[in-house]
């Protein structure tokens, strides 16, 4: 698991400059869908072969109220929910009021805290943090956000709190496989909707067998079954009720928590409540799930007993809403009634074969060239890309990479004809492809 990195502070000490600092290199892999309320309030951050996910409490929940209320009932929960602290403080304008009650309030939580002073920028370290010190954090580390001084040693101090860190990548640089073989689904959605029940009915199938090991991951179980000879993970959010057996949780909706669960997951199917409609929680769910890369499909619960008109308002709405990501399977199901729920199982099949196909170079470039055969890369000003070759780059999400000359020239209509054109020769359902392009020239 990665260690999950709260930064706390009153507004202005430049607690998004760090988080940009920070989690930069991760954010360049992250498409940009219109239409999507993105929240970059939560990303990763990189030091060496070693991950962790930093979340701003800044501008969350930000009270617009005048109210001098220096830490919101959501920057609560997001420190709760972290693993680490960091609380920063303004180098240049000194101690002020707002810093103290902020250090107040961290005091009552149980959690390891460091105080960073920021802006310390042409200015000697040790006066700057001076003022500090009667906060009562032995921890203090110096940094200018904005130049990156101090950046680097302050994560390593850090991470030094989490000895037991796995790294994720190898001495290759590549992601370490964590692939146990078997099909890890989560299931997530706001509390509510009907995952419980959704859970309760595809694990009750007959077909189903549920191996009693269930193992936990921070705030998900983690549940191992075997279905028709295929073995599967189910990354439970909600808590499973089965065969009697309670797993206590007391669901509330944490951003971490799904993130993790994404994480977790080669497939995700996000649950939807079609009387409520989708409300902005759905939408953030569904922004991480397809900046994560996996394979996703949406159920949409509760289609039992919906009027006409309602069913309608539903379907165009998230036709409009996902517009963008037309490779994103939508199911209508009735968890309590069942409807439905069997053809999940084979969306989620697909969806994992899809992300986890394997294609050898050749064929990849036969593909590649029938595709531009009928439909070469247009002229540039003065220039037109030339595409030689393509091979795999990866799965979940399947990635292709493009090998010619001057194909930064590509405008992005064309990426994306290839893209889709790429996906109906693969045959890819339910799974987000991602193509690399290497030029020579
Ligand atoms: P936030 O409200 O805590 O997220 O603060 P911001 O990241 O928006 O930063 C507030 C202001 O402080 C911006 O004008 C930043 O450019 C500036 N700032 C951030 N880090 C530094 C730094 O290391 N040195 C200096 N001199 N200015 C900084
Ligand atoms: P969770 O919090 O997401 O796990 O949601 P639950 O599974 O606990 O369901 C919340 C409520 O919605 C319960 O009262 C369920 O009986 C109800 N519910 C779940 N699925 C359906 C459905 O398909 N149709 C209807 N009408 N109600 C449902």
């Amino acid at each position: 698991m990665k260690p999950v990195i709260a930064l706390v502070g009153r507004p202005n000490v430049g607690k998004s400059t760090l988080f940009n600092r920070l989690t930069r290199t991760r954010d360049a892999l992250v498409a940009d869908f219109p239409g999507l309320t993105r929240d970059r309030k939560y990303g990763d951050g990189r030091l060496g072969d070693y991950l962790y996910t930093v979340v701003d409490t800044g501008g969350i929940g930000e009270n617009d109220d005048g109210i001098d209320v220096p830490m919101t009932e959501q920057s609560l929960t997001a420190v709760g929910e972290a693993d680490l602290v960091l609380f920063m403080v303004d180098g240049r304008s000194g101690l002020t009021a707002a810093d103290e009650q902020i250090a107040a309030e961290l005091r009552k939580l149980p959690k390891p805290t460091y105080l960073v002073v920021n802006k310390t920028d042409g200015l000697d370290p040790d006066t700057a943090m001076a003022d500090f010190y009667t906060l009562g954090l032995t921890e203090v580390l110096p940094i200018a956000a904005a130049h990156g001084r101090g950046v680097r040693s302050m994560i390593e101090t850090v991470l030094e709190a989490f000895p037991d860190l796995e790294p994720y990548f190898d001495e290759d640089g590549e992601p370490v496989d964590t692939n146990d073989g078997s099909i890890r689904v989560a299931v997530l959605g706001r509390p509510n909707v009907g995952k419980s029940t959704l859970i309760n009915r595809m694990l009750g199938e007959e077909r189903v067998v549920v191996f009693d090991h269930a193992g936990t991951t921070r705030d998900s179980i983690e549940v191992p079954f075997e279905r028709m000879d295929k073995k599967y993970t189910l990354i439970d959010t909600a808590g499973v009720r089965r065969r009697g057996k309670v797993y206590e949780m007391v669901e509330k909706f944490s951003v971490i928590k799904a993130l993790q669960a994404v994480e977790a997951a080669q497939v995700v199917v996000i649950v939807i409540d079609a009387r409520e409609g989708i409300t902005d929680q759905d939408l953030h769910l569904l922004g991480y799930a397809l900046d994560s890369g996996r394979a996703l499909m949406i159920a949409v619960n509760k289609w039992d007993g919906l009027d006409a008109d309602h069913k309608e308002r539903v379907r165009i709405e998230l036709g409009r809403r996902l517009e963008f990501a037309p490779w994103v399977k939508i199911k209508f199901i009735s968890a309590l009634h069942g409807t439905g729920v069997g053809d999940l199982w084979g969306m989620v099949e697909k969806a994992w074969d899809s992300a986890f196909i394997k294609i050898g170079t050749n064929e990849m470039t036969r593909i590649m060239e029938s595709i531009l055969a009928g439909h070469p890369p247009p002229r540039n000003g003065r220039f037109r890309a030339k595409l030689r070759y393509a091979h795999m780059g990866g799965n979940n999400p399947p990635t292709i990479v493009l090998h010619g000359n001057r194909t930064e020239s590509l405008p992005n209509s064309y990426k994306r004809f290839l893209e889709n054109r790429f996906r109906e020769v693969l045959k890819l359902e339910g799974t987000p492809i991602r193509l690399e392009f290497k030029s020579n020239t």
